[in-house]
C-alpha cells in the first residue's frame, strides 16, 4: 500500500497544474478533522502547508505525513487564543517559507448546554478559541499579506453562522461573529489585495461531532441514533452528513479563486440544511 506521502507525490506529479502551486498556507486546528483534510488537499494541489495546532505532536505528525523532509510542510504548536503563541507560530511559518498566501482560521471546539446554566468560564473559553483565535491569527497574517499586497483568509464558520440550535449559545454566537469579522477584513483588506470568506459546513463526522452525539442524547433524553436522524440531519435534503472532503473542496475553491470578485461571502456546504 502507498504511504500518504507517496500518494501526495503521485497526485502532485499527476497534477503539475495544481491550483495552489507553491502557495504558502497556514491552517489552524489542522492536526484533526476538517483542518487536516484541508491541509492534505492543499498539499496535493502544490501548496506548502503550515499545520498549526494546540496539539504539537499531532501537528508535527500530520506535517511529517505530508512531507517527511519538512521542505513543504511544517507543524507548529499554537493555542490560537494566546497572543504570544500566535505571533511565534506565524513567525516560524514566515521564517520557514518566506511568505503567507492563505490563512485558514479553522481551530474550534464545541461546548453544549442550556443557556440558563451555561458556565461563564466555558462561554469565555469557547469564544476565545473561535473569536480571539480568528482575530489574532488574522492580524498576524494581515501584516505579512499587506507587505505582499495579496492574500486570502478563510474562516471556518458553520451552518450555525446562519441558524441557531438549542444548547449551542456560545457556538452560535461565535460562528455568527466570524461572518462579521470576514466582512470587515474584506473591506479593509481590499486595498491590499486581501480577500476574506467564510465556509459554513453542516454536520461533519469529526471528533468534535462524535463527542456531541452522546452529550445531546443525554441532554434531550433520546437515543444517539435519534440525535443523528432527528437533530443533526433532520433539515438536510437527503439525510446525509457533509464530509471533510466536501469542506476541503470548498476551501480549495475559495483559496484558488483568481480575483477579488469573491470576498466578504459565506458559502454554506450542508446538504441543504441551510438555504439562503
Ligand atoms: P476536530 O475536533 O476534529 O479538530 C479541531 C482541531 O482544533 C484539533 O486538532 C484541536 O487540537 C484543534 N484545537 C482546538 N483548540 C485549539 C486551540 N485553542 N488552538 C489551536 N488548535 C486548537 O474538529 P473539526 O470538526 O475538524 O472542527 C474544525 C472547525 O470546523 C471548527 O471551527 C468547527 O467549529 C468547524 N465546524 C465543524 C463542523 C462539524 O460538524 N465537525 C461543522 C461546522 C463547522
Amino acid at each position: 500500500m502507498r504511504s500518504l506521502n507517496e500518494t501526495l507525490s503521485v497526485k502532485q506529479a499527476a497534477n503539475p497544474d495544481g491550483r495552489l502551486i507553491d502557495k504558502v498556507v497556514m491552517i489552524t486546528g489542522a492536526a484533526s478533522g476538517i483542518g487536516r483534510e484541508i491541509a492534505l488537499t492543499f498539499a496535493s494541489e502544490g501548496a506548502m502547508v503550515v499545520i498549526a495546532d494546540l496539539d504539537r505532536q499531532a501537528a508535527q505528525r500530520t506535517a511529517a505525513e505530508i512531507d517527511p523532509t519538512g521542505k513543504r510542510a511544517l507543524g507548529v504548536a499554537m493555542d490560537v487564543g494566546d497572543e504570544e503563541q500566535v505571533e511565534i507560530g506565524m513567525g516560524q511559518a514566515i521564517q520557514a517559507f518566506g511568505r503567507l498566501d492563505v490563512l485558514v482560521s479553522n481551530a474550534g471546539i464545541q461546548i453544549v448546554g442550556p443557556l440558563v446554566e451555561f458556565e461563564f468560564a466555558k462561554w469565555k473559553k469557547l469564544l476565545s478559541i473561535h473569536l480571539d483565535g480568528a482575530f489574532l491569527t488574522t492580524r498576524a497574517a494581515l501584516r505579512q499579506m499587506y507587505k505582499q499586497n495579496s492574500g486570502s483568509i478563510i474562516y471556518m464558520g458553520s451552518v450555525h453562522s446562519k441558524e441557531a440550535s438549542p444548547l449551542k449559545a456560545a457556538y452560535v454566537t461565535a460562528k455568527h461573529g466570524l461572518i462579521g469579522l470576514a466582512k470587515v477584513v474584506a473591506k479593509e483588506g481590499a486595498a491590499h489585495g486581501v480577500r476574506a470568506n467564510v465556509i459554513c459546513p453542516g454536520f461533519v463526522r469529526t471528533p468534535l461531532v462524535e463527542k456531541q452525539i452522546p452529550e445531546q442524547a443525554r441532554a434531550f433524553g433520546i437515543s444517539e441514533a435519534e440525535v443523528v436522524k432527528n437533530i443533526m440531519l433532520k433539515e438536510t435534503v437527503d439525510g446525509e452528513f457533509t464530509t471533510v472532503q466536501d469542506v476541503a473542496e470548498a476551501a480549495l475553491f475559495l483559496a484558488a479563486f483568481p480575483s477579488s470578485a469573491l470576498t466578504g461571502q459565506s458559502l454554506v456546504v450542508s446538504h441543504g440544511w441551510s438555504m439562503q
